[in-house]
């Protein structure tokens, strides 16, 4: 590159915007449609299995509900979809599929974590428990 023209371009970047955020201090923009973390509402699923057979990444395993929870009468095998995002490719295949429309979207797109990365709290927590625990 000629040197007028470097200089040219030096300048322009130096009063030009950064293309850049400053994360995590400024905000990430996300798109309304970012396929973020999702899990299964456990009101609403019956625990059917068909979204851990469709699941191309093999990531969604069918979990027993644990005891202290109570289970809609829809769900009489008392299992629910636990899904390991660590493996999930976010393709939203479950969520097509369900055919009760269990599953609730979110653009939650930090899941780095130290601590097991699931969705056993997220979905437990649309069920009440039975006794306190
Ligand atoms: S988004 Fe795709 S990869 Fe992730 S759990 Fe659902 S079906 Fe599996
Ligand atoms: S497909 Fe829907 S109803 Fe069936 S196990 Fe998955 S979330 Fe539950």
């Amino acid at each position: 590159m000629r040197r007028p023209k470097l200089l040219k371009l030096t300048l322009e970047n130096l009063v030009s915007k950064p293309a850049t955020v400053q994360y995590p201090y400024q905000p990430t923009v996300i798109e309304p449609d970012f396929r973020g973390r999702h899990y299964a509402d456990l009101s609403k699923c019956t625990g059917c299995s068909l979204c851990s057979i469709e699941c191309p990444a093999d990531t969604i395993k069918m979990t027993p509900i644990p005891q202290e929870y109570e289970v809609p009468k829809s769900n009489p095998r008392r299992l629910y979809p636990l899904i390991n995002y660590g493996r999930c490719i976010f393709c939203y295949r479950c969520i097509t599929v369900c055919p009760f429309n269990a599953y609730v979207t979110t653009n939650e797109y930090r899941l780095a974590d130290t601590a097991k990365n699931d969705s056993s709290e997220l979905s437990l927590s649309t069920l009440k428990k039975t006794v306190k625990g």
